[in-house]
């Protein structure tokens, strides 16, 4: 039996045959997500250094499980019991205080004591390793946690990002503060952090922002009201702030933190004043919060506040993709075990053609996301080593995988809830909650508007960092040596028309309207070239070879919709000779199957 054949999941397998339970499809409870995951297993090897990768193999194997098992209940249960506020303590002091449910405070434990996502990136001795995890581990490994629990990841990356800014840019003083605590993996004492910049008054246009900082006796004071506070409770949080007299604008924005506690143990000088109903992240708290004075330390140059908090926001963007495309492949994982078992019309649902296109259309996206993560870690990896291109390279991949894979998640989500049919509605079935959750993704951290305009008119227009993806793809063509000389001819042209069209949209205003589909042509060619790249390595799937087909022809070729098409995603008759072996469509069917 393989990763994904049927079994009966714990909360079905009580009594089969009873009560018609054995008519009810099954879902992925108690598989390891690890094991089960072919794609990422492969590309591991492929992306890690051999020697990371061995060391690090029994940890996804391990989080894995987790994800299929323990947490994957605690995230049912935190879902269900949302976090709540108490705005005074019992003796009527403004000491407000939020209450989390037991299961969120366990998963907590397993994210910040056990794993310690949010210090891997900074220092040595998490999960044995004598040095910061490379970037591929860390996403690889939040991939695998988000399969499970997708709202505690927030407060976890904002915690890693914020370490990321003190370290950065804070004076030594500051870092002597901070650091210790924000890099400790005990959850009863540590500091976590959090960003917040949007007002009433402004989210995408950050340059709005109405909270003052006035300097008194030599202190920084915060004033404003800050209208979405996600991890409102934080420890340390990151925001920006308009000092008196400064410009307007982005221009005059400075970067403070804000400590909960202040050196004496009270509490600062803010309120969360509520916390927010969310369609989605429910087991997540995210307020509003009334700034009266609150003491901030200035992190850095009080002249480049959003300069710096952008190093936050993109960091935080590459993580939003990484967490789209590990709630598409728990959609793909539920999808496929769904449709395996499900009866219709006397033979199990894959069976039928009209289902299997809609399966293929959850798997490709999936797999791009997948490809796409990956490669922006390994050059996140190059460009923390001082390789400069590898930093030019990033500016565009991070955006480009924050806007599509957090859109491609929508459809993703609620076509697996459709697979499973109407109790892919009902809440008792993940389904429900992959489809509330997934919706975020094209909120925060930039909506798809403001992340295909930052693509196409700041990393294109400005930067010139799609003329280094063309460089970097077109190099791994060269490399993949394998890929069929007509295939091989196509995804050429391809780049070539792709990147040609994101330089037009951007050298002419007139054609901002077109800055989304300019942004997906550039991803949808990319992931296709990794695709292709990553089947003519050495002991690779070939099977990749065909995603990267179907990226090509379905997301970035005209269709005619009138006409018969028997290279569908469902017929088995389309092939591609690769690698000395035949795929076709049939195996992609058998893949999932
Ligand atoms: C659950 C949740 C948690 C959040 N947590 C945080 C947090 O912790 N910290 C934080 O700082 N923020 C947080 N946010 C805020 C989030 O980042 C903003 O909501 C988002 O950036 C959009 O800003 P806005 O709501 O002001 O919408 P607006 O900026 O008013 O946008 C409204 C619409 O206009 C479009 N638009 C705006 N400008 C342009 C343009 N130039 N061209 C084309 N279209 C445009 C947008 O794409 C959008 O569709 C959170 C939001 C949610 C929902």
């Amino acid at each position: 039996m393989d990763a994904l054949s049927p079994q009966r999941s714990p909360n079905l397998s009580g009594q089969p045959g009873k009560c018609g339970a054995d008519h009810v499809a099954p879902d992925c409870s108690g598989m390891n997500f690890y094991k089960i995951d072919r794609g990422l297993r492969d590309l591991l090897r492929l992306y890690l250094e051999p020697n990371d990768f061995r060391r690090l193999e029994p940890h996804f194997d391990r989080l894995g499980q987790l994800a299929g098992d323990r947490l994957d209940e605690l995230a049912r249960i935190a879902d269900k019991h949302p976090p709540l506020l108490h705005p005074r303590d019992r003796l009527g002091r403004d000491e407000d205080w939020i209450d989390y449910h037991s299961s969120y405070r366990e998963m907590e434990k397993v994210a910040f004591a056990d794993f310690q996502f949010h210090a891997m990136s900074h220092r040595a001795g998490v999960l044995g390793m004598d040095r910061p995890l490379p970037a591929v581990a860390k996403y690889a490994l939040q991939y695998l946690f988000v399969q499970a629990e997708f709202g505690l990841m927030c407060p976890i990356s904002v915690t890693d990002t914020s370490i990321h800014l003190v370290r950065k840019f804070a004076n030594p003083e500051l870092k002597d503060y901070l650091l210790p605590k924000m890099l400790s993996g005990d959850v009863a004492t540590m500091w976590k952090g959090t960003q917040f910049m949007t007002e009433r008054a402004g989210g995408s246009d950050v340059g709005a922002i109405e909270t003052t900082a006035r300097l008194v006796d030599g202190e920084w004071r915060l004033y404003g009201d800050k209208w979405f506070c996600s991890h409102a409770d934080a420890d340390i949080a990151l925001l920006l702030a308009r000092p008196e007299g400064a410009a307007g604008g982005t221009k005059g924005l400075a970067l403070f933190a804000l400590p909960r506690r202040l050196k004496d143990g009270s509490r600062n000088a803010y309120r969360i004043v509520r916390l927010k109903d969310k369609l989605g992240t429910r087991s997540m708290a995210s307020g509003e919060i009334l700034l009266e004075g609150a003491l901030a330390y200035l992190v850095g140059d009080a002249g480049a506040g959003l300069k710096q908090m952008m190093e936050q926001v993109n960091l935080s963007r590459l993580s939003h993709g990484v967490r789209a495309s590990a709630m598409m492949r728990r959609c793909l994982n539920e999808a496929m075990v769904c449709a395996r078992t499900r009866m219709a019309f006397g033979k199990t649902i894959i069976e039928h053609p009209l289902l299997r296109r809609q399966l293929l259309k959850i798997a490709v996206p999936t797999e791009q996301s997948l490809s796409m993560f990956l490669f922006a870690a390994r050059t996140m990896d190059r460009a923390n080593a001082g390789d400069k291109d590898a930093e030019a390279l990033l500016r565009i991949l991070t955006p480009l995988l924050k806007f599509r894979a957090c859109r491609d998640n929508i459809p993703v989500a609620t076509g697996a809830m459709e697979v499973r049919g109407g109790n892919g509605y009902i809440e008792e079935w993940v389904q429900a909650r992959l489809v509330r959750d997934a919706h975020i993704g094209v909120l925060w951290e930039g909506t798809s508007n403001i992340n295909a305009l930052d693509i196409i008119t700041r990393a294109v227009g400005k930067s010139g960092a799609h003329r280094r993806l063309a460089a970097a793809l077109s190099g791994l063509l060269d490399q993949a040596a394998t890929i069929p000389p007509p295939f091989r001819d196509r995804l050429r042209n391809t780049l070539e028309r792709a990147v040609g069209f994101a330089e037009q949209v951007a050298a002419e205003p007139r054609l901002e309207a077109q800055a989304r589909p300019a942004a997906s042509g550039l991803y949808h060619i990319t992931s296709a070239v990794l695709m292709g790249w990553e089947a003519s390595r050495p002991g690779a799937d070939a099977r990749r070879a065909l995603y990267a087909r179907l990226a090509l022809e379905h997301r970035l070729s005209p269709k005619d919709p009138l006409a018969a098409n028997d290279g569908g995603r469902e017929n088995a008759a389309a092939e591609l000779v690769f690698s000395e072996r035949t795929v076709s469509i049939a195996d992609v069917v058998e893949l999932l199957a």
